[in-house]
């Protein structure tokens, strides 16, 4: 199964993709958790990207597109996947198109005022990047994390001048996907502003027909 999941940062994306994994065994591809590993290492592709995420802006196409091409040739994408922030032009929806074929995509749909409280308090493991938020999901002992004992960090662009760009971005650039995969009859939109243990059974059980 090969599924996209599209919404505005902070939307939910990366924690409902976690559950997915468990759910369908398929892993989640965050082009946003490759490129800040990247430039953890500071490779080439991480000295490119740094200064386009630290304005809050999308990296330029090649630099996403290189990043997933080289995710994809992991054995265990064999089965499928969950895109969670790819594509976010038109450009990489054309490319992912020569790649694969997607199956499903799922667009959580959530107002700004929601997104803007959610990414305030949201913090993530620099080492296994597991998602936390400092009142509905904090983690047991502040600053690590649960799961892996990591250090946990707020994104450098979940600040708020960044986050009005990010919202920006995504109304400019990225939302025209949504009418482009709905065309295709495979989009399916989900109510993102609620618990969200409701958000993951209503997307599993789309997933699921
Ligand atoms: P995310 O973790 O998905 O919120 O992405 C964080 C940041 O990484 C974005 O604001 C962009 O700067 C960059 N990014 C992630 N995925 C892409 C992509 N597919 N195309 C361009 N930029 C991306």
């Amino acid at each position: 199964m090969r599924i996209i999941i599209f919404g505005p940062p902070g939307a939910g994306k990366g924690t409902l993709s976690k559950s997915l994994v468990k759910e369908f065994n398929i892993p989640q591809i965050s082009t946003g958790d490759l490129l800040r590993q990247s430039i953890k290492v500071l490779d080439e592709i991480g000295k490119e990207a740094k200064p386009y995420m630290d304005a809050g802006q999308l990296v330029p196409d090649h630099l996403a597109i290189k990043l997933l091409k080289q995710r994809l040739t992991d054995s265990d994408t064999k089965k499928g996947f969950i895109l969670d922030g790819f594509p976010r032009t038109q450009k990489q929806a054309d490319e992912l198109e020569h790649i694969t074929h997607i199956d499903h995509v799922l667009n959580l749909k959530c107002s700004k005022a929601v997104i803007i409280g959610r990414v305030k308090n949201r913090r993530i493991c620099l080492n296994c990047h597991a998602i936390f938020h400092l009142i509905n999901m904090p983690p047991k002992q502040e600053g690590i994390c649960d799961q892996c004992g990591g250090q946990i960090i707020q994104r450098d662009d979940d600040n708020p001048t960044t986050i009005e760009k990010r919202l920006g971005n995504y109304k400019e650039q990225t939302e025209t996907l949504i009418s482009y995969y709905n065309k295709k009859g495979i989009l399916r939109d989900i109510e993102a502003e609620g618990n969200i243990d409701g958000i993951i059974k209503v997307a599993i059980s789309i997933l699921s027909k």
